[in-house]
């Protein structure tokens, strides 16, 4: 029988999401990888147990995280049954619809008809009554706006979700989706951009389109991936996600070029006393600009760096400009 240790709330910051009332870890938890179906259950117990008892209390999902699609959210509703469900009231659990899930015109994208399905699909696979936060994981072009925002407004007054969240969109696209939302009387709570020290779109418009509509956001692969720790300074080990199939991370993403940058970085952080990992977590949260970092972890170590990184968040100016003139 699993008991949340009882010092989880010692450690981990927490901050409001955007002109929200709801606070949410400075450090979250995603599915993505590693939770799967193909993946060690008992592997992943571990690590979701390690984050909830370090008071990580975000876990991010979405309907085609697996591999295969679906399972994360699956694994995830037998963790919520063997250990989490006494604790449901102190998690926030995230699912998105938008990415291809099924066969047909409405396994995608974002018509009311294809949300709808989705999140119906989404908590039978997690045996949930409701989740924290529904997205809409990506934009989509053929469906008016009008029509995904009063989906997903609809979701929320069916009781089957208690926010609503952007994810993917674009500036522009934020502020329109955001006013529609405003006015149907549900804001949007939160966008999810990826950002890291090797990515840093957001800073060109999107950050400002979140902060004048009081939207928070949750940073994905701050990390890049892995690229922004010691994962790959001795080569690209057999279990690294480089090894394996993903699209997203190919081992010629780790060109020497990179590597080189990643030591200096390294450097800089061990003179800061952190790990790289550390210090690329600590850069996304600098200045409160972003209310969450949502890592990916495939190793309990990966989950304790990043609750540790949250006591070093400061920089100075010296610092940031090392950074800066690093990656330039
Ligand atoms: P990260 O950039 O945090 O990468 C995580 C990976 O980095 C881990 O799996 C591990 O790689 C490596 N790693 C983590 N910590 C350390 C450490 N301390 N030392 C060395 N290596 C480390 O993020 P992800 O790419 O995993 O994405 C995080 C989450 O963001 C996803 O789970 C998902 O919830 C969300 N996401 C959302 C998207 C969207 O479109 N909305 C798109 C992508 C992600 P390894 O596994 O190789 O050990």
């Amino acid at each position: 029988m699993y008991k949340a240790d009882d010092k989880r709330y010692d450690n981990m910051l927490y901050r409001w999401s955007g002109k929200s009332g709801l606070k949410l870890p400075l450090i979250s938890l995603g599915l993505w990888h590693n939770f799967g179906g193909i993946d060690s259950y008992e592997k992943g117990r571990e690590l979701i147990r390690t984050a909830f008892d370090s008071g990580i209390t975000h876990f991010d999902l979405a309907n085609n995280y697996g591999p295969p699609a679906g399972s994360a959210e699956e694994m995830f509703g037998r963790l919520l049954q063997s250990d989490l469900a006494p604790y449901r009231d102190e998690l926030l659990i995230s699912t998105k619809a938008g990415y291809y899930m099924w066969p047909g015109p409405y396994g995608e994208w974002g018509s009311k008809k294809s949300l709808t399905a989705s999140i119906d699909q989404s908590l039978r696979r997690m045996n949930l009554d409701y989740v924290d936060i529904f997205y809409h994981h990506r934009p989509d072009p053929n469906t008016p706006l009008e029509e995904t925002m009063s989906a997903l407004d609809g979701i929320v007054r069916q009781g089957k979700a208690l926010y609503v969240g952007l994810s993917n969109y674009k500036p522009e696209e934020t502020r329109q989706a955001s006013r529609i939302l405003k006015a149907l009387g549900t804001p949007c709570l939160i966008h999810q951009p990826s950002y890291s020290m090797l990515n840093r779109t957001i800073e060109a418009g999107l950050l400002d389109v979140l902060e004048e509509e009081g939207i928070g956001s949750i940073v994905f692969a701050p990390l890049q991936h892995g690229i922004l720790s010691d994962r790959y300074l001795n080569g690209i080990a057999a279990d690294s996600r480089a090894a394996g199939p993903s699209p997203f991370l190919k081992p010629q993403d780790i060109s020497e070029e990179r590597l080189e940058k990643v030591r200096r970085l390294t450097d800089l952080a061990n003179a800061r006393g952190q790990k790289l990992a550390q210090m690329a977590l600590a850069w996304v949260l600098r200045r409160g600009r972003v209310t969450s970092a949502l890592i990916g972890a495939s190793k309990i170590s990966h989950i304790e760096d990043a609750v540790e990184a949250v006591s070093g968040l400061e920089f100075s100016e010296e610092e940031l400009a090392a950074i800066d003139s690093i990656l330039a």
